[in-house]
């Protein structure tokens, strides 16, 4: 190499003239490194590139090659190296030049080895040929728009020669690789190819791929490659022919990591699109509340049940808590939403996994058992289930329900159908005294029918007048006399006596309560003036329905009739249940406070049966308690300690109420219930309810009762 380097003699020539020989040849004379390094140039080399000597010698030659020609050279001298020395040269080619001031020219360039003592070069003639006008002017046109073509792609273009030489990249290739400018400076094929795969994440699967293209000349191929930096590439490849000849392979790269990150993110986008959806189906099924199904999922649960096998039992189990809107109106809303919330969690653990738990809204439940082997078992459980008591805010309730059971039958094929059998037996549940279950039976139907007729009933007994009432007798046992009576409303349906506890509800929930109301009061104050005018201190009580109270003509409409009547306010006692307190509507109390300025008492009944505790007793506007039977009826033998009763008793007589006990059927209850100081006694043991015409029978009755009563106390 020393010998070649410019500095001293360095033309591969015999003889003294030579170099003068070579610079005055008129032809550009170059020689160039096995590297394509200028080693040499004669003066019509710097005539035509417009370099100096100094200038060029030690550069890359591509620099004197206009863009579409600088891999040519290289090539070339490969493949005459290829073809061995003695047939070292090439037959004469048009390429373009480019000068040192940029602008280009058309030569024609031949090559040939040249063995030198540093080493095998090549000697490159060039001749400018641009005085012969040639029609190669237009494929001097198409590599110039090639060349631009290539450059302008977004795609990384790399061209490799048959031998694997890496024959031409444009600047996309470089950029998007990201290969050091020195580094392909080098020309070292094999440093740029370890950058390479450097880069990427199976740099194995990338050689094998490329071997496989070379095992396969005329293949092409299209895969992906991943970068360690988290890009993506897709690779192409196809074979570089010229004229059928197959002289390298092109690869392009083009960056599909933008591509591939929106693709991704629009799955995910996809994937959050149908989980809301899911979400959102899933609330449109729950009940917000308790988290249980709703009715719609329910219906749609039962309609698929009834579809599938007909061999499969099927069983729906209606539920309504007993008095839930009592919790509601005494314990406020939260309350109630506690427990309804307790009364899904129960249910759930009543029944198994696959069940549907549904809520239909309010205070109904509904159970949906498939192929149960024991719905009546799972009934029952419920009951006793709920029947434990819960702690809501601080208070011990023990809710209970009312059930009924229907099951799939030969009969029964529609949901509707099932659902209604479930509502009546639900119905008969409540009607036989709550807190139970009951399977549905057809003559069950046979009794809505007849509620039905109920109604129809009691309202032509309305309107014709055909309320009446029984009187029953409530004693003081100190005074030993009877103190008043208690109106009790009586209807006979067909000739058939229908008892209260039937018709009331059905007055209620139509309405026509409020005339029943009406009617009784009117009865009692006209059947019992004479017994009322004997002694001021006597009254009449008469039971007021919730819904009389929701009137607010009521009080007007009660005072104006004991006016017309005649009666005094003062001997008036309405007996109301504790509920009515509860009912948000204000005008309840209001009216309660009218009656009462007008001198007419308030008598709480079926005291200790509600919701409410004995400590709420000092805030409710009354005058009276009447503690219920069910208490009563605690005392049997007269030897028992209830505490109970004597806490009712003093709670009430500490706050000025007087004390009334219902239900006193024996001598030891009227018994017990006077040693309490309780101070008036009610019960079949003094007179049943009697019409107007059993008055005095009553009378007699129950003061034979009281003189027994004292005979019993006064033997004792
Ligand atoms: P209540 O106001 O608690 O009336 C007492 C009920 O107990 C009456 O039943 C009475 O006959 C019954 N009874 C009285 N002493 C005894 C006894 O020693 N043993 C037993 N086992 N029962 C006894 P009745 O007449 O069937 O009335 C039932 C309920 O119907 C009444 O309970 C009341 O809540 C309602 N009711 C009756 N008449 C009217 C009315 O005019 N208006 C309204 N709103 N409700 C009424
Ligand atoms: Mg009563
Ligand atoms: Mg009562």
């Amino acid at each position: 190499m020393a010998a070649l380097d410019g500095s001293q003699e360095p033309y591969p020539v015999s003889g003294d003239d030579s170099t003068a020989i070579i610079d005055s040849l008129p032809d550009a004379l170059l020689v160039l490194s096995e590297n394509g390094t200028v080693m040499l140039m004669n003066r019509a080399a710097e005539r035509m590139f417009g370099y100096q000597r100094g200038e060029l010698v030690g550069q890359d030659h591509r620099i004197i090659l206009a863009g579409g020609y600088r891999m040519g050279v290289r090539r070339l001298f490969r493949a005459l190296l290829r073809d061995g020395p003695e047939y070292g040269y090439s037959s004469p080619f048009d390429a373009f030049g480019l000068r040192k001031d940029g602008t280009e020219f058309k030569g024609e360039v031949a090559c040939a080895l040249l063995d030198t003592a540093a080493g095998l070069c090549m000697s490159v003639s060039v001749r400018a040929t641009q005085h012969r006008e040639t029609p190669d002017d237009g494929l001097r046109e198409a590599m110039s728009l090639l060349s631009a073509t290539l450059e302008s792609t977004a795609d990384g273009i790399l061209v490799v020669d048959t031998d694997g030489q890496i024959a031409g990249v444009n600047e996309q290739f470089v950029s998007m690789w990201g290969i050091p400018r020195d580094l392909l400076a080098t020309h070292d094929d094999d440093a740029v190819i370890g950058f390479v795969l450097g880069l990427l994440e199976d740099p194995q699967g990338f050689l094998d791929k490329v071997l496989d293209l070379y095992a396969h000349p005329l293949a092409e191929s299209n895969d992906i490659l991943k970068f360690i930096d988290g890009r993506t590439f897709e690779r192409y490849s196809r074979p570089q022919k010229v004229a059928d000849k197959m002289v390298g392979r092109v690869w392009s790269f083009r960056d599909v990591t933008p591509r591939l990150t929106a693709q991704d993110q629009a799955k995910r986008a996809m994937a959050d699109l149908a989980e809301q959806a899911a979400q959102l189906k899933a609330l449109a099924f729950q009940d917000p509340l308790t988290g249980l199904a709703n009715r719609k999922l329910f219906h749609d649960q039962l309609a698929e049940a009834l579809r599938s096998d007909r061999a499969v039992s099927v069983d729906v189990l209606l539920l309504d808590l007993d008095d839930f809107k009592e919790v509601n109106d005494i314990l406020g809303h939260h309350a109630g939403d506690e427990m309804l919330t307790e009364v899904a969690r129960r249910l759930r653990s009543c029944v198994r996994p696959d069940d549907t738990v549904a809520r239909l809204g309010g205070d109904e439940f509904v159970v949906l058992l498939t192929a149960s082997p024991e719905p009546d078992a799972v009934a029952e459980r419920i009951v006793a289930s709920l029947n434990v008591p819960m702690w809501i805010d601080g208070t011990m309730l023990r809710p209970s329900l009312s059930l009924g059971l229907a099951s799939v039958s030969q009969e029964t094929v529609e949901g509707s159908e099932l659902l209604r059998q479930a509502d009546v037996a639900m119905y008969a549940a409540k009607a036989a005294g709550k807190n139970r279950y009951m399977r549905f039976e057809p003559d069950m139907m046979t009794a809505l029918v007849q509620r039905t007729d109920m109604e129809a009933g009691l309202r032509t007994a309305v309107e014709n007048s055909e309320i009446f009432v029984h009187y029953q007798p409530v004693i003081s046992p100190a005074l030993g006399e009877v103190v008043q009576f208690e109106a009790l409303a009586r209807w006979k349906q067909d000739g058939e006596m229908v008892p209260p506890a039937q018709f009331i509800p059905t007055a209620e929930r139509s309405g026509l309560i409020s005339s029943v109301g009406m009617q009784v009061m009117r009865h009692s104050f006209t059947e019992l003036k004479p017994w009322l005018a004997a002694d001021a201190t006597r009254s009449v009580a008469v039971n007021v329905s919730g819904v009389q109270l929701k009137d607010c003509r009521f009080a007007d409409t009660v005072l104006r009739l004991a006016a017309s009547c005649s009666t005094d306010p003062r001997q008036l006692v309405l007996e109301v249940t504790e509920s009515v307190f509860f009912d948000p509507d204000a005008h309840v109390i209001s009216q309660l406070s009218v009656l009462r300025d007008a001198g007419v008492r308030v008598a709480l009944d079926d005291f200790g049966t509600g919701y409410s505790s004995l400590g709420r007793l000092q805030e409710l506007p009354v005058d009276a308690v009447k503690i219920d039977r069910s208490f009563v009826s605690m005392v049997r033998t007269g030897a028992e300690k209830l505490p109970i009763l004597n806490s009712m008793i003093n709670m009430a007589h500490s706050l000025g109420l007087t004390v009334t006990a219902e239900g006193i059927e024996t001598g030891p209850q009227a018994s017990y219930l006077t040693n309490l100081n309780c101070d008036s006694l009610q019960g079949y043991l003094f007179s049943h309810p009697e019409p107007e015409s059993g008055l005095e029978l009553a009378l007699l009755r129950s003061a034979d009762a009281i003189d027994e009563l004292r005979g019993v106390r006064l033997e004792g």
